[in-house]
Protein backbone atom coordinates (compact mmCIF):
# COMPACT_ATOMS: atom_id res chain seq x y z
CA UNK A 1 0.00 0.00 0.00
CA UNK A 2 1.39 4.11 -0.72
CA UNK A 3 0.41 6.45 0.86
CA UNK A 4 -0.59 9.17 -1.14
CA UNK A 5 1.82 11.85 -2.72
CA UNK A 6 0.18 15.66 -3.63
CA UNK A 7 2.89 17.34 -5.78
CA UNK A 8 3.51 21.12 -5.90
CA UNK A 9 5.10 23.11 -8.40
CA UNK A 10 6.38 26.31 -6.98
CA UNK A 11 9.60 29.25 -8.04
CA UNK A 12 11.09 28.72 -4.30
CA UNK A 13 10.57 26.42 -1.94
CA UNK A 14 11.48 27.25 2.32
CA UNK A 15 12.39 24.22 4.73
CA UNK A 16 11.87 25.28 8.06
CA UNK A 17 9.23 28.13 9.18
CA UNK A 18 11.50 29.39 11.97
CA UNK A 19 12.11 33.71 11.93
CA UNK A 20 14.60 33.02 9.10
CA UNK A 21 12.44 30.86 6.59
CA UNK A 22 9.06 33.05 7.35
CA UNK A 23 11.26 36.00 6.37
CA UNK A 24 12.64 34.12 2.93
CA UNK A 25 9.39 33.52 2.24
CA UNK A 26 7.52 36.29 2.87
CA UNK A 27 10.25 38.57 0.93
CA UNK A 28 10.28 36.22 -1.80
CA UNK A 29 6.22 36.25 -2.06
CA UNK A 30 6.01 40.03 -1.89
CA UNK A 31 8.40 40.84 -5.12
CA UNK A 32 5.94 38.26 -6.78
CA UNK A 33 7.55 34.82 -6.52
CA UNK A 34 5.29 31.79 -6.10
CA UNK A 35 6.66 30.66 -3.02
CA UNK A 36 5.76 27.67 -0.74
CA UNK A 37 7.27 26.90 2.84
CA UNK A 38 7.07 23.88 4.38
CA UNK A 39 7.40 23.87 8.26
CA UNK A 40 7.58 20.66 10.75
CA UNK A 41 5.69 22.22 13.88
CA UNK A 42 2.02 23.89 13.74
CA UNK A 43 3.49 26.90 14.59
CA UNK A 44 5.70 29.50 13.12
CA UNK A 45 8.80 31.26 14.83
CA UNK A 46 11.23 28.39 15.59
CA UNK A 47 12.88 28.81 18.33
CA UNK A 48 10.60 32.34 18.80
CA UNK A 49 7.12 30.36 18.99
CA UNK A 50 5.53 29.61 22.19
CA UNK A 51 6.87 26.23 21.91
CA UNK A 52 10.46 27.19 22.92
CA UNK A 53 9.81 30.71 24.10
CA UNK A 54 13.17 32.58 23.19
CA UNK A 55 13.19 36.66 22.52
CA UNK A 56 14.32 37.69 19.37
CA UNK A 57 17.72 39.65 19.98
CA UNK A 58 19.84 40.90 17.55
CA UNK A 59 22.69 43.84 17.38
CA UNK A 60 22.39 46.76 19.42
CA UNK A 61 21.27 49.05 16.07
CA UNK A 62 18.07 47.78 15.22
CA UNK A 63 17.23 45.20 12.52
CA UNK A 64 14.59 46.98 10.42
CA UNK A 65 12.69 45.21 7.42
CA UNK A 66 10.28 42.19 7.73
CA UNK A 67 11.51 41.75 10.92
CA UNK A 68 10.47 45.45 12.24
CA UNK A 69 7.18 44.74 11.08
CA UNK A 70 6.35 42.12 12.18
CA UNK A 71 7.70 43.08 15.86
CA UNK A 72 5.15 46.21 15.64
CA UNK A 73 2.39 44.36 14.31
CA UNK A 74 2.45 42.56 17.46
CA UNK A 75 3.43 45.47 19.78
CA UNK A 76 -0.28 46.54 18.42
CA UNK A 77 -1.87 43.41 18.86
CA UNK A 78 -0.68 41.45 21.62
CA UNK A 79 -1.38 44.08 24.46
CA UNK A 80 -1.22 41.37 27.15
CA UNK A 81 1.97 39.75 25.45
CA UNK A 82 0.60 36.30 25.26
CA UNK A 83 2.38 33.67 23.10
CA UNK A 84 -0.79 32.55 21.47
CA UNK A 85 -1.53 36.08 20.36
CA UNK A 86 2.24 35.98 19.43
CA UNK A 87 2.02 32.75 17.27
CA UNK A 88 -1.26 34.23 15.38
CA UNK A 89 0.73 37.30 14.01
CA UNK A 90 3.53 34.99 12.58
CA UNK A 91 0.87 32.62 11.41
CA UNK A 92 -1.44 35.42 9.53
CA UNK A 93 1.80 36.78 7.99
CA UNK A 94 2.73 33.87 6.07
CA UNK A 95 -1.14 32.90 5.77
CA UNK A 96 -2.27 36.11 4.60
CA UNK A 97 0.72 36.67 2.44
CA UNK A 98 -0.11 36.50 -1.56
CA UNK A 99 2.11 33.76 -3.39
CA UNK A 100 2.78 31.78 -0.44
CA UNK A 101 1.56 28.34 0.46
CA UNK A 102 2.12 27.24 3.71
CA UNK A 103 2.34 23.38 4.69
CA UNK A 104 2.29 23.05 8.22
CA UNK A 105 3.01 20.00 10.25
CA UNK A 106 4.92 18.62 7.79
CA UNK A 107 8.51 17.52 7.65
CA UNK A 108 10.89 17.52 4.78
CA UNK A 109 12.79 14.32 4.47
CA UNK A 110 13.64 13.11 1.54
CA UNK A 111 15.39 15.62 -1.86
CA UNK A 112 15.92 14.58 -5.34
CA UNK A 113 18.92 16.05 -6.91
CA UNK A 114 20.54 15.99 -10.31
CA UNK A 115 23.38 17.49 -11.66
CA UNK A 116 24.81 19.33 -8.52
CA UNK A 117 20.92 20.68 -8.22
CA UNK A 118 17.72 20.36 -6.44
CA UNK A 119 15.23 19.09 -8.41
CA UNK A 120 12.27 18.26 -5.56
CA UNK A 121 12.08 17.87 -1.52
CA UNK A 122 9.24 15.98 -0.17
CA UNK A 123 7.79 15.89 2.89
CA UNK A 124 5.54 13.85 5.19
CA UNK A 125 2.74 15.73 6.76
CA UNK A 126 1.46 13.93 10.00
CA UNK A 127 -1.92 15.16 10.06
CA UNK A 128 -2.87 14.37 6.43
CA UNK A 129 -1.04 11.28 6.75
CA UNK A 130 0.20 11.99 3.16
CA UNK A 131 3.07 12.48 0.99
CA UNK A 132 4.27 16.25 -0.74
CA UNK A 133 6.91 16.51 -3.43
CA UNK A 134 7.96 20.07 -4.16
CA UNK A 135 9.36 20.75 -7.07
CA UNK A 136 11.22 24.43 -7.65
CA UNK A 137 13.76 26.47 -9.09
CA UNK A 138 15.29 27.68 -6.15
CA UNK A 139 15.08 25.94 -2.66
CA UNK A 140 16.13 27.92 0.57
CA UNK A 141 17.15 25.51 3.95
CA UNK A 142 16.07 27.47 6.83
CA UNK A 143 15.46 24.38 9.42
CA UNK A 144 18.28 25.38 11.47
CA UNK A 145 19.60 21.93 11.40
CA UNK A 146 20.68 21.80 7.96
CA UNK A 147 18.15 18.67 7.11
CA UNK A 148 19.27 19.13 2.83
CA UNK A 149 22.82 18.46 3.62
CA UNK A 150 22.39 15.10 4.23
CA UNK A 151 19.78 14.98 1.94
CA UNK A 152 21.52 16.04 -1.41
CA UNK A 153 25.12 16.12 -0.10
CA UNK A 154 25.82 20.09 0.14
CA UNK A 155 28.99 20.61 2.18
CA UNK A 156 28.72 21.23 5.84
CA UNK A 157 30.67 21.47 8.90
CA UNK A 158 29.91 20.43 12.78
CA UNK A 159 31.69 21.06 15.34
CA UNK A 160 34.48 23.62 16.31
CA UNK A 161 37.17 25.19 13.70
CA UNK A 162 41.05 25.02 14.79
CA UNK A 163 41.79 28.65 16.08
CA UNK A 164 44.60 28.56 13.23
CA UNK A 165 42.25 27.52 10.55
CA UNK A 166 41.17 30.93 10.63
CA UNK A 167 43.57 32.42 12.65
CA UNK A 168 40.46 32.91 15.90
CA UNK A 169 42.02 33.50 19.46
CA UNK A 170 38.47 32.32 20.72
CA UNK A 171 38.37 29.13 18.97
CA UNK A 172 40.10 26.49 20.65
CA UNK A 173 43.91 25.02 19.61
CA UNK A 174 42.37 22.26 17.83
CA UNK A 175 39.36 21.25 15.79
CA UNK A 176 36.55 19.25 17.26
CA UNK A 177 32.89 17.81 17.29
CA UNK A 178 31.64 20.17 19.83
CA UNK A 179 28.89 22.51 19.55
CA UNK A 180 26.38 24.95 21.77
CA UNK A 181 23.90 23.11 23.65
CA UNK A 182 20.30 22.40 23.69
CA UNK A 183 17.94 23.87 26.51
CA UNK A 184 14.17 23.22 27.74
CA UNK A 185 13.20 26.37 28.91
CA UNK A 186 10.68 27.42 31.74
CA UNK A 187 8.53 30.22 32.63
CA UNK A 188 6.87 30.83 36.11
CA UNK A 189 4.43 32.98 37.38
CA UNK A 190 3.89 35.34 40.40
CA UNK A 191 0.69 35.40 42.30
CA UNK A 192 -1.46 36.50 45.49
CA UNK A 193 -0.82 33.39 47.58
CA UNK A 194 1.85 30.57 48.45
CA UNK A 195 1.60 28.04 45.77
CA UNK A 196 3.19 24.46 46.39
CA UNK A 197 5.61 22.78 43.91
CA UNK A 198 5.97 18.78 44.46
CA UNK A 199 8.25 17.63 41.68
CA UNK A 200 8.49 14.58 39.82
CA UNK A 201 10.21 11.64 41.31
CA UNK A 202 12.35 11.68 38.08
CA UNK A 203 13.77 15.47 38.29
CA UNK A 204 16.99 16.06 39.54
CA UNK A 205 17.85 17.10 42.82
CA UNK A 206 19.57 19.93 43.61
CA UNK A 207 20.25 20.15 47.42
CA UNK A 208 22.32 23.87 47.77
CA UNK A 209 23.25 26.74 45.62
CA UNK A 210 26.36 24.81 44.90
CA UNK A 211 25.03 23.65 41.38
CA UNK A 212 24.20 27.25 40.47
CA UNK A 213 27.66 29.26 40.24
CA UNK A 214 27.53 31.33 37.56
CA UNK A 215 23.93 30.86 37.29
CA UNK A 216 21.89 33.59 38.63
CA UNK A 217 18.19 31.45 39.23
CA UNK A 218 16.52 34.77 41.32
CA UNK A 219 13.08 35.51 39.74
CA UNK A 220 13.81 38.87 38.76
CA UNK A 221 13.82 40.65 35.47
CA UNK A 222 14.63 38.78 32.58
CA UNK A 223 15.39 35.58 34.27
CA UNK A 224 14.77 32.59 31.23
CA UNK A 225 16.99 30.22 32.83
CA UNK A 226 18.91 29.60 29.18
CA UNK A 227 21.98 28.63 30.75
CA UNK A 228 20.25 25.12 31.75
CA UNK A 229 21.43 23.45 28.62
CA UNK A 230 22.52 20.47 27.50
CA UNK A 231 24.07 18.28 24.32
CA UNK A 232 27.66 20.45 23.46
CA UNK A 233 29.63 17.47 23.70
CA UNK A 234 26.97 14.90 22.26
CA UNK A 235 25.23 15.02 18.92
CA UNK A 236 22.91 17.90 18.91
CA UNK A 237 20.82 16.35 16.47
CA UNK A 238 21.51 12.57 16.94
CA UNK A 239 20.96 12.56 20.66
CA UNK A 240 18.09 15.46 20.52
CA UNK A 241 15.51 13.26 22.04
CA UNK A 242 17.48 11.75 24.87
CA UNK A 243 18.93 14.90 25.62
CA UNK A 244 15.11 16.59 26.00
CA UNK A 245 14.96 13.67 28.78
CA UNK A 246 17.70 14.57 30.46
CA UNK A 247 16.57 18.63 29.98
CA UNK A 248 13.43 17.90 31.50
CA UNK A 249 14.73 16.14 34.70
CA UNK A 250 16.91 19.44 34.91
CA UNK A 251 14.16 21.81 34.45
CA UNK A 252 11.95 20.31 36.83
CA UNK A 253 14.83 19.63 39.26
CA UNK A 254 15.83 23.28 38.70
CA UNK A 255 11.99 24.91 39.69
CA UNK A 256 12.02 21.92 43.01
CA UNK A 257 15.11 23.55 44.03
CA UNK A 258 13.66 27.01 43.74
CA UNK A 259 10.73 26.46 45.45
CA UNK A 260 11.59 24.02 47.83
CA UNK A 261 15.04 24.21 48.90
CA UNK A 262 16.14 27.76 50.13
CA UNK A 263 14.68 30.65 49.87
CA UNK A 264 14.72 32.28 46.19
CA UNK A 265 11.84 34.42 46.99
CA UNK A 266 9.59 32.19 44.93
CA UNK A 267 6.96 31.67 47.84
CA UNK A 268 4.32 33.20 45.51
CA UNK A 269 5.14 31.61 42.52
CA UNK A 270 4.12 28.91 40.43
CA UNK A 271 5.24 26.57 37.77
CA UNK A 272 3.34 28.74 34.14
CA UNK A 273 5.25 26.09 31.74
CA UNK A 274 8.15 24.17 30.92
CA UNK A 275 9.35 23.42 27.04
CA UNK A 276 9.12 19.61 26.25
CA UNK A 277 10.80 20.73 22.52
CA UNK A 278 14.51 21.50 23.00
CA UNK A 279 15.68 24.88 21.80
CA UNK A 280 19.08 24.54 19.78
CA UNK A 281 21.88 26.42 19.42
CA UNK A 282 23.60 24.78 16.74
CA UNK A 283 24.01 21.48 14.96
CA UNK A 284 25.39 21.45 10.79
CA UNK A 285 26.62 24.87 9.42
CA UNK A 286 26.44 25.13 5.21
CA UNK A 287 29.73 25.83 3.52
CA UNK A 288 29.59 28.65 1.67
CA UNK A 289 31.30 30.58 -0.85
CA UNK A 290 32.24 32.80 2.04
CA UNK A 291 32.73 31.38 5.59
CA UNK A 292 31.94 34.52 8.24
CA UNK A 293 34.77 34.04 11.05
CA UNK A 294 35.74 36.46 14.43
CA UNK A 295 37.83 38.57 12.69
CA UNK A 296 34.73 39.80 10.32
CA UNK A 297 32.75 40.19 12.90
CA UNK A 298 35.27 41.73 14.69
CA UNK A 299 36.12 44.57 12.26
CA UNK A 300 32.77 45.70 10.84
CA UNK A 301 32.80 42.93 8.11
CA UNK A 302 33.28 44.68 4.33
CA UNK A 303 32.02 43.26 1.90
CA UNK A 304 30.93 44.32 -1.67
CA UNK A 305 27.79 41.93 -1.37
CA UNK A 306 26.68 42.71 2.10
CA UNK A 307 22.91 41.61 2.47
CA UNK A 308 22.35 41.89 6.12
CA UNK A 309 24.52 42.87 9.16
CA UNK A 310 24.89 41.32 12.98
CA UNK A 311 26.22 42.68 15.88
CA UNK A 312 25.05 40.41 18.68
CA UNK A 313 28.19 39.61 20.76
CA UNK A 314 30.17 36.77 20.48
CA UNK A 315 27.79 34.59 22.77
CA UNK A 316 29.99 31.23 23.00
CA UNK A 317 28.76 28.93 25.05
CA UNK A 318 31.07 26.42 26.94
CA UNK A 319 29.91 22.84 25.36
CA UNK A 320 29.48 21.29 28.74
CA UNK A 321 26.27 23.54 29.12
CA UNK A 322 25.09 23.02 33.02
CA UNK A 323 27.05 20.61 33.98
CA UNK A 324 30.70 22.72 33.20
CA UNK A 325 30.93 24.62 36.78
CA UNK A 326 32.87 27.69 35.53
CA UNK A 327 30.78 30.75 33.48
CA UNK A 328 28.66 29.09 30.77
CA UNK A 329 29.47 31.23 28.18
CA UNK A 330 31.87 34.24 27.09
CA UNK A 331 30.37 37.39 26.03
CA UNK A 332 32.09 40.02 23.20
CA UNK A 333 30.70 42.46 21.88
CA UNK A 334 31.41 43.64 18.67
CA UNK A 335 32.42 47.60 18.49
CA UNK A 336 30.36 48.44 15.43
CA UNK A 337 27.60 46.24 13.44
CA UNK A 338 29.37 43.81 10.65
CA UNK A 339 28.25 42.69 7.49
CA UNK A 340 27.18 39.58 6.50
CA UNK A 341 27.80 38.75 2.65
CA UNK A 342 25.70 36.91 0.08
CA UNK A 343 28.59 34.37 -0.61
CA UNK A 344 27.18 32.98 3.10
CA UNK A 345 24.14 32.35 1.99
CA UNK A 346 24.69 30.02 -0.30
CA UNK A 347 25.83 26.31 -0.98
CA UNK A 348 29.39 25.92 -2.54
CA UNK A 349 28.57 22.59 -4.19
CA UNK A 350 24.84 22.46 -4.94
CA UNK A 351 23.82 25.37 -7.26
CA UNK A 352 20.31 26.43 -6.66
CA UNK A 353 20.59 26.10 -3.00
CA UNK A 354 20.40 29.36 -0.11
CA UNK A 355 20.25 29.06 3.28
CA UNK A 356 19.54 31.33 6.51
CA UNK A 357 19.75 31.18 9.93
CA UNK A 358 21.50 29.49 12.38
CA UNK A 359 23.03 27.23 9.53
CA UNK A 360 24.63 29.87 7.25
CA UNK A 361 28.22 29.76 6.23
CA UNK A 362 30.26 30.76 9.38
CA UNK A 363 32.84 29.44 11.67
CA UNK A 364 31.48 27.87 15.13
CA UNK A 365 32.86 31.36 16.68
CA UNK A 366 31.17 33.64 13.61
CA UNK A 367 27.90 31.61 14.55
CA UNK A 368 27.92 32.08 18.51
CA UNK A 369 27.76 35.69 16.91
CA UNK A 370 25.24 35.05 13.69
CA UNK A 371 22.55 32.69 15.55
CA UNK A 372 20.23 35.40 17.13
CA UNK A 373 16.67 35.84 15.54
CA UNK A 374 16.81 39.63 14.42
CA UNK A 375 20.07 38.26 12.52
CA UNK A 376 18.43 35.26 10.95
CA UNK A 377 15.46 37.28 10.35
CA UNK A 378 17.16 39.77 8.13
CA UNK A 379 19.48 36.98 6.45
CA UNK A 380 15.94 35.01 5.87
CA UNK A 381 15.00 38.45 3.81
CA UNK A 382 18.04 38.72 1.86
CA UNK A 383 17.73 35.23 0.41
CA UNK A 384 13.84 35.31 -0.47
CA UNK A 385 14.95 39.12 -2.04
CA UNK A 386 17.97 37.34 -3.97
CA UNK A 387 15.57 34.85 -5.10
CA UNK A 388 13.33 37.14 -6.72
CA UNK A 389 16.16 38.89 -8.74
CA UNK A 390 17.07 35.96 -9.99
CA UNK A 391 14.33 34.73 -10.99
CA UNK A 392 13.67 38.30 -12.83
CA UNK A 393 16.72 37.92 -14.80
CA UNK A 394 16.17 34.37 -15.53
CA UNK A 395 19.20 33.49 -13.46
CA UNK A 396 19.23 29.93 -12.36
CA UNK A 397 22.54 29.62 -10.21
CA UNK A 398 23.11 31.03 -6.85
CA UNK A 399 26.85 31.59 -7.42
CA UNK A 400 25.62 33.98 -10.59
CA UNK A 401 23.23 35.34 -9.10
CA UNK A 402 24.97 36.99 -6.25
CA UNK A 403 27.93 37.80 -7.95
CA UNK A 404 26.14 39.62 -10.81
CA UNK A 405 23.29 40.93 -9.08
CA UNK A 406 24.00 41.82 -5.33
CA UNK A 407 23.79 46.03 -6.67
CA UNK A 408 20.52 44.98 -7.53
CA UNK A 409 19.55 42.99 -4.31
CA UNK A 410 21.02 45.79 -2.15
CA UNK A 411 18.21 47.93 -3.35
CA UNK A 412 15.65 46.15 -3.23
CA UNK A 413 16.59 45.03 0.49
CA UNK A 414 17.33 49.32 0.81
CA UNK A 415 13.19 50.12 -0.36
CA UNK A 416 12.27 47.55 1.93
CA UNK A 417 13.59 48.94 4.82
CA UNK A 418 16.93 46.73 5.75
CA UNK A 419 19.56 48.61 6.74
CA UNK A 420 22.68 47.78 5.23
CA UNK A 421 25.61 49.40 7.11
CA UNK A 422 28.05 51.10 5.12
CA UNK A 423 25.26 51.56 2.49
CA UNK A 424 22.78 54.65 1.62
CA UNK A 425 19.75 54.18 -0.28
CA UNK A 426 19.14 56.27 -3.39
CA UNK A 427 15.79 58.07 -2.85
CA UNK A 428 13.45 57.62 -5.95
CA UNK A 429 14.26 59.93 -8.80
CA UNK A 430 10.78 62.08 -8.64
CA UNK A 431 11.58 62.91 -5.33
CA UNK A 432 15.16 63.68 -5.77
CA UNK A 433 14.51 66.20 -8.49
CA UNK A 434 11.17 67.47 -7.09
CA UNK A 435 11.04 71.06 -5.02
CA UNK A 436 10.36 70.13 -1.62
CA UNK A 437 9.13 72.35 1.42
CA UNK A 438 7.72 71.82 4.95
CA UNK A 439 5.75 73.76 7.41
CA UNK A 440 7.69 73.59 10.96
CA UNK A 441 11.12 74.09 12.17
CA UNK A 442 12.40 70.54 10.69
CA UNK A 443 14.42 69.86 7.86
CA UNK A 444 12.59 68.26 4.97
CA UNK A 445 15.74 67.06 3.25
CA UNK A 446 16.41 64.53 5.81
CA UNK A 447 12.87 62.73 4.37
CA UNK A 448 15.18 62.38 1.01
CA UNK A 449 18.49 61.44 2.64
CA UNK A 450 18.50 57.90 2.10
CA UNK A 451 19.19 57.07 6.05
CA UNK A 452 16.37 56.09 7.65
CA UNK A 453 17.89 56.05 10.83
CA UNK A 454 19.83 57.99 13.59
CA UNK A 455 23.58 57.68 12.43
CA UNK A 456 27.06 59.06 13.74
CA UNK A 457 24.91 61.75 15.48
CA UNK A 458 22.64 62.80 12.58
CA UNK A 459 19.09 62.53 13.25
CA UNK A 460 18.06 62.00 9.77
CA UNK A 461 14.51 62.77 10.68
CA UNK A 462 11.59 65.58 9.36
CA UNK A 463 11.05 66.46 12.78
CA UNK A 464 7.64 67.35 13.18
CA UNK A 465 4.17 68.18 15.07
CA UNK A 466 0.51 67.41 14.44
CA UNK A 467 -0.55 69.52 11.59
CA UNK A 468 2.77 69.81 10.02
CA UNK A 469 3.32 69.00 6.05
CA UNK A 470 6.10 68.46 3.89
CA UNK A 471 5.12 69.24 -0.18
CA UNK A 472 7.07 67.95 -2.92
CA UNK A 473 6.08 70.55 -6.29
CA UNK A 474 7.02 67.90 -9.31
CA UNK A 475 6.97 71.45 -11.53
CA UNK A 476 4.35 70.10 -13.85
CA UNK A 477 1.33 67.60 -13.70
CA UNK A 478 2.83 63.68 -13.69
CA UNK A 479 1.95 60.13 -13.23
CA UNK A 480 2.18 58.81 -9.31
CA UNK A 481 2.36 54.93 -8.31
CA UNK A 482 3.81 54.69 -5.09
CA UNK A 483 4.27 56.58 -1.79
CA UNK A 484 7.21 55.11 0.63
CA UNK A 485 6.60 56.51 4.28
CA UNK A 486 9.87 55.91 7.26
CA UNK A 487 7.99 56.78 9.77
CA UNK A 488 10.40 56.64 13.54
CA UNK A 489 9.33 53.26 15.36
CA UNK A 490 11.86 54.61 18.10
CA UNK A 491 14.69 52.08 17.03
CA UNK A 492 16.08 52.76 20.49
CA UNK A 493 13.19 51.28 22.62
CA UNK A 494 13.86 48.23 24.76
CA UNK A 495 13.28 45.42 21.62
CA UNK A 496 12.76 42.27 24.04
CA UNK A 497 8.69 41.96 23.39
CA UNK A 498 8.10 38.77 24.99
CA UNK A 499 7.58 37.78 29.27
CA UNK A 500 10.49 35.42 30.41
CA UNK A 501 8.20 34.97 33.43
CA UNK A 502 5.07 36.28 34.55
CA UNK A 503 5.06 39.13 37.12
CA UNK A 504 1.81 40.58 38.56
CA UNK A 505 0.38 42.90 36.80
CA UNK A 506 1.80 41.59 33.84
CA UNK A 507 3.69 43.04 31.16
CA UNK A 508 1.61 45.37 28.26
CA UNK A 509 3.27 45.70 25.06
CA UNK A 510 2.42 48.69 22.89
CA UNK A 511 3.10 50.48 19.72
CA UNK A 512 6.06 53.01 20.22
CA UNK A 513 4.75 56.73 21.28
CA UNK A 514 6.87 58.18 18.26
CA UNK A 515 5.12 56.22 15.23
CA UNK A 516 3.37 58.20 13.26
CA UNK A 517 -0.49 56.92 13.78
CA UNK A 518 -2.92 59.08 12.01
CA UNK A 519 -1.71 60.64 8.06
CA UNK A 520 -2.94 61.95 5.21
CA UNK A 521 -1.72 62.16 1.70
CA UNK A 522 -3.12 64.81 -0.67
CA UNK A 523 -2.65 65.72 -4.19
CA UNK A 524 -3.49 68.99 -5.85
CA UNK A 525 -5.02 69.46 -2.62
CA UNK A 526 -7.19 66.70 -2.22
CA UNK A 527 -6.95 63.92 0.10
CA UNK A 528 -5.78 60.39 -1.95
CA UNK A 529 -4.82 58.42 1.53
CA UNK A 530 -5.86 58.93 4.87
CA UNK A 531 -5.50 56.62 8.23
CA UNK A 532 -5.86 56.99 11.76
CA UNK A 533 -4.60 53.83 12.71
CA UNK A 534 -1.08 53.12 11.69
CA UNK A 535 1.15 51.53 13.74
CA UNK A 536 4.00 50.77 11.12
CA UNK A 537 7.30 51.92 10.16
CA UNK A 538 7.66 51.07 6.35
CA UNK A 539 4.15 52.60 4.81
CA UNK A 540 3.90 51.95 1.10
CA UNK A 541 1.13 53.29 -0.51
CA UNK A 542 -0.02 52.59 -3.79
CA UNK A 543 -1.39 55.21 -6.55
CA UNK A 544 -2.97 55.73 -9.57
CA UNK A 545 -3.05 59.39 -10.19
CA UNK A 546 -1.35 62.62 -11.56
CA UNK A 547 -0.45 65.16 -9.54
CA UNK A 548 1.67 68.36 -9.74
CA UNK A 549 2.09 68.70 -6.13
CA UNK A 550 1.73 66.34 -3.52
CA UNK A 551 1.46 67.11 0.49
CA UNK A 552 2.21 64.58 3.82
CA UNK A 553 0.45 65.60 6.03
CA UNK A 554 0.90 64.97 10.02
CA UNK A 555 -2.53 63.85 11.85
CA UNK A 556 -1.17 62.51 15.09
CA UNK A 557 0.91 59.63 17.18
CA UNK A 558 0.83 56.29 18.45
CA UNK A 559 1.45 57.96 22.19
CA UNK A 560 -2.14 59.89 22.96
CA UNK A 561 0.03 62.49 24.80
CA UNK A 562 2.12 63.14 21.93
CA UNK A 563 2.48 65.93 19.61
CA UNK A 564 5.84 65.93 18.55
CA UNK A 565 7.98 63.03 16.45
CA UNK A 566 9.83 62.44 13.29
CA UNK A 567 9.44 60.52 9.90
CA UNK A 568 12.69 59.30 8.05
CA UNK A 569 11.55 59.00 4.64
CA UNK A 570 8.59 60.61 2.26
CA UNK A 571 9.31 58.92 -1.08
CA UNK A 572 7.54 58.97 -4.56
CA UNK A 573 7.54 57.70 -7.66
C1 LIG B 1 17.84 27.99 24.71
C2 LIG B 1 18.21 28.94 23.64
C3 LIG B 1 18.31 30.27 23.94
C4 LIG B 1 18.54 31.19 22.94
N1 LIG B 1 18.48 32.51 23.24
C5 LIG B 1 18.31 33.39 22.24
C6 LIG B 1 17.88 34.71 22.51
O1 LIG B 1 17.68 35.12 23.65
N2 LIG B 1 17.69 35.52 21.46
C7 LIG B 1 17.89 35.11 20.17
O2 LIG B 1 17.65 35.88 19.25
N3 LIG B 1 18.34 33.88 19.90
C8 LIG B 1 18.52 33.00 20.90
N4 LIG B 1 18.92 31.73 20.63
C9 LIG B 1 19.39 31.37 19.28
C10 LIG B 1 18.28 31.29 18.28
O3 LIG B 1 17.10 30.87 18.90
C11 LIG B 1 18.60 30.37 17.10
O4 LIG B 1 19.89 30.57 16.64
C12 LIG B 1 17.61 30.67 16.00
O5 LIG B 1 16.34 30.24 16.42
C13 LIG B 1 17.94 30.07 14.68
O6 LIG B 1 16.92 30.45 13.80
P1 LIG B 1 16.50 29.52 12.59
O7 LIG B 1 15.36 30.17 11.90
O8 LIG B 1 17.72 29.17 11.84
O9 LIG B 1 16.06 28.16 13.31
P2 LIG B 1 14.83 27.79 14.23
O10 LIG B 1 14.38 28.91 15.06
O11 LIG B 1 15.22 26.51 14.92
O12 LIG B 1 13.69 27.47 13.17
C14 LIG B 1 13.81 26.39 12.27
C15 LIG B 1 12.44 25.78 12.06
O13 LIG B 1 12.56 24.76 11.06
C16 LIG B 1 11.82 23.63 11.45
N5 LIG B 1 12.39 22.44 10.81
C17 LIG B 1 13.50 21.77 11.20
N6 LIG B 1 13.69 20.68 10.42
C18 LIG B 1 12.67 20.68 9.52
C19 LIG B 1 12.31 19.79 8.48
N7 LIG B 1 13.03 18.68 8.21
N8 LIG B 1 11.19 20.06 7.76
C20 LIG B 1 10.43 21.16 8.04
N9 LIG B 1 10.73 22.02 9.05
C21 LIG B 1 11.85 21.78 9.77
C22 LIG B 1 11.97 23.61 12.96
O14 LIG B 1 10.94 22.88 13.58
C23 LIG B 1 11.91 25.10 13.31
O15 LIG B 1 10.59 25.51 13.57
C24 LIG B 1 18.76 30.76 21.61
C25 LIG B 1 18.73 29.41 21.31
C26 LIG B 1 18.45 28.49 22.31
C27 LIG B 1 18.36 27.06 21.96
Amino acid sequence: MHMETIVHKVQFCVIGGGMAGICAAIAAARHGVRTLIMQERPVFGGNASSEIRMWICGAREAETGLIEEIRLENLYRNTYANYSVWDSVLYEKVQNQENLTALLNCSCLDAETKDGRIVSVTGWQMTTQRFHKIEADFFADCSGDSILAPLTGAEFRQGREAASEFGESLAPAAADKKTMGLSCLIQARETDSPRKFIPPAWANVYPDDGFFTNRDHTLVGNQNFWWMELGGDQDSIGDTEKLRDELLKVAFGVWDHIKNRGDHGADNWELEWVGFLPGKRESRRYMGDYILNQTDVQSGGKFDDIAAFGGWPIDDHHPGGFLHQGPPNISITPDQPYGIPLRSLYSRNISNLWFAGRNISATHIGLSSTRVMATCATLGQAVGTAVSAALRHGCTEVRETASRYFREIQTMLMDDDCYLPGLRRASWPLARTAHLVSSGAGDPENLRNGTDRALGGASNCWKCRIGDTAEYDFGDSVPLHEVRLVFDSDLERNRLMMPANFFKGGKKLAPPETLVSSFELLADGKSVFRTESNHQRLVRIPLDIRARKLVLRVCGFAGSERTTGGVFSFDVR
